[in-house]
């Protein structure tokens, strides 16, 4: 496999980043995941502009132009044939003297992109439907910044998954906020998607933008607002929406059936209108 680091295109084994880069020491890092179909680019200026805002909330300077990004995208794609997967892209504050304190602000940024083949159309967990469990959200309160500091949605998944779950949806004052990399949704009695509103707590999804953008044209009624654990187990269904996942259908939370324990219409509706819509679309 290629590899992208700090403009140069190297295979993975050639790749080398210092070991006192802030992304590796301090987690001082954002990144964006764009999925790839038929070789193109899903959503891409939405990641883009997310990175930007990353970016500017943390005072961190962005490495190169978007154009530049674009082709860096493009020419990693090609360099490693991808038809169907995702790019990945970090930017860290760069190498410096282990300190708390921000380095100089000529410190020059990290920046490194892979891509990861990955069947994401034919997805069995797509096809069966995700068991969640439901743990306490003890995340930083700046969810809305995309950083690598992932190791609380990490082992909250790990920990799940040894018990026999695929995920676990985060909780905080007694409501939900998102999955450990996904957003969540309910379908309610009445047909309506609920979701969380857009806050601090939780990332603002691309596939979410894209997803309630399509729910609006099949005029489903939405709500955007917090809901409970009570109000997932009475649901008619649930699901949860990623760049790598797209839309992916939650049948069971902490061991109790939602709805009738199968993926629901709504969900596998929205699953196949996104990803047509968004393949069309794809750069
Ligand atoms: N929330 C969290 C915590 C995530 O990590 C992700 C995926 N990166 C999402 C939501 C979904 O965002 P997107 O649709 O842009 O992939």
């Amino acid at each position: 496999r290629t590899v992208y680091v700090n403009g140069d295109y190297v295979p993975e084994n050639e790749a080398t980043i210092s070991v006192f880069d802030r992304g590796f020491l301090f987690a001082d890092a954002v990144y964006e995941v764009t999925s790839v179909l038929d070789g193109k680019l899903i959503d891409f200026p939405g990641h883009m502009a997310r990175l930007s805002r990353s970016l500017g909330e943390l005072d961190m300077a962005a490495p190169v132009s978007d154009d530049e990004l674009l082709d860096i995208h493009r020419r990693l794609l090609s360099e490693n044939d991808l038809v169907e997967g995702m790019i990945y892209l970090q930017v860290t504050r760069g190498a410096a003297d282990r300190d708390f304190l921000f380095p100089e602000a000529d410190t020059r940024p990290n920046l490194v992109l892979f891509t990861q083949e990955k069947s994401l159309i034919d997805s069995p967990l797509a096809e069966r439907g995700q068991k969640v469990r439901s743990v306490d959200d003890l995340r930083w309160r700046r969810s809305d910044i995309k950083t690598t500091q992932l190791l609380y949605a990490s082992w909250a998944k790990s920990r799940a998954h040894a018990g026999g779950a695929d995920d676990v949806w985060l909780v905080r004052d007694g409501h939900v906020t998102e999955g450990s990399s996904n957003n969540a949704y309910i379908v309610t009695a009445d047909g309506t998607i609920v979701t969380r509103h857009l806050s601090p707590e939780i990332l603002s999804g691309i596939t979410r933008q894209a997803v309630l953008q399509c729910a609006r044209e099949l005029q489903i009624k939405v709500e955007e607002r917090p809901f409970t654990l009570d109000e997932v187990r009475g649901a008619r269904e649930a699901f949860s929406t990623s760049a790598s996942s797209f839309v992916s259908p939650v049948i069971e939370m902490d061991g109790m059936a939602i709805g009738d324990g199968e993926p629901g219409p709504v969900a596998r509706r929205l699953r196949e209108i996104y990803i047509e819509k968004s393949r069309a679309a794809a750069i």
